[in-house]
């Protein structure tokens, strides 16, 4: 077993935001030396998350869409005593702070529509993501 490690930064744009991360992955991945294995990709951060779907701009609004429906910014949340940011929290565990993807000839394994999205929840800030490589 061979462990690799990597850091990537990503600027997210907007107070909320989903991006495509996907090819900065990538471009990290071949800095990389790897060949056979799993790919985990962590966000050190409680106000962002990650997850695996589709990136059509239509979808990446939904997903806004959705998280602001189902926790809106102006509720009394009790977080907001210290922090203004309860939503953010919120929201982020209803995505991951991860996501393991499998690496094959040294690129991601996905499917014809998966893409790595970042979903930000407190932006505009820069996020790190911590990648470790495992090799088979
Ligand atoms: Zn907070």
């Amino acid at each position: 077993m061979r462990v690799e490690r990597g850091v990537v930064s990503v600027r997210t744009r907007r107070k909320t935001d989903v991006l495509d991360i996907t090819e900065l992955i990538r471009t990290a991945l071949r800095e990389m030396n790897t060949s056979e294995g799993i790919l985990h990709i962590y966000v050190p951060h409680t106000t962002v998350g990650i997850v695996i779907n589709e990136a059509e701009s239509g979808l990446l609004h939904d997903i806004e869409s959705l998280l602001e429906k189902l926790v809106p910014e102006l509720e009394a949340y009790e977080h907001n005593r210290v922090d203004s940011n309860a939503h953010a929290h919120l929201r982020n565990v209803l995505t991951s702070s991860f996501v393991t993807v499998p690496i094959s000839s040294g690129d991601l394994v996905l499917g014809t529509w998966q893409r790595i999205l970042l979903v930000e929840g407190d932006g505009p800030r820069e996020r790190t993501l911590l990648l470790t490589y495992v090799g088979l």
